[in-house]
């Protein structure tokens, strides 16, 4: 990939503060700075992808472990009445960072459908 760094990878390069809550080889987890809720998470890949429309065959495992990892994050923080896990895709999609992110909302009665 060419270009400018996005936003997100400037958090993993720690090149820009974020509340990280989770870290290990292959993600990362932190805050929104614009919670939609009162627990909003976002969980990445350290590896440069820039959506999910970009994943390749041979990222299945590491797909698998961010969902994992949003399922065990929302049992830490206590997310016992559910939650909702929302992976923006593309200008249509409403997605802003380029930089693949799964979204963990919760702590309240989310609403269906999304706008
Ligand atoms: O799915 P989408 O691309 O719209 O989500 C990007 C998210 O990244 C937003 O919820 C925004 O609040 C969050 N963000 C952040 N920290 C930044 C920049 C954006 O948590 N420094």
């Amino acid at each position: 990939m060419s270009g400018e760094k996005t936003i997100f990878k400037k958090i993993i390069d720690r090149e820009i503060p974020a509340n990280i809550i989770y870290e290990d080889e292959l993600c990362l987890a932190f805050n929104d700075v614009n919670p939609q809720a009162p627990v909003h998470v976002l969980v990445i890949p350290k590896q440069e992808i820039p959506s999910l429309a970009h994943l390749k065959d041979s990222d299945q495992e590491l797909v698998g472990h961010l969902l994992l990892t949003v399922g065990k994050l929302a049992k830490t923080l206590g997310l016992d009445s559910g939650y909702r896990t929302i992976v923006n895709t593309g200008k249509e999609g409403g997605q802003t960072v380029d930089h693949l992110h799964l979204h963990l909302l919760g702590g309240r009665s989310l609403q269906w459908p999304p706008g």
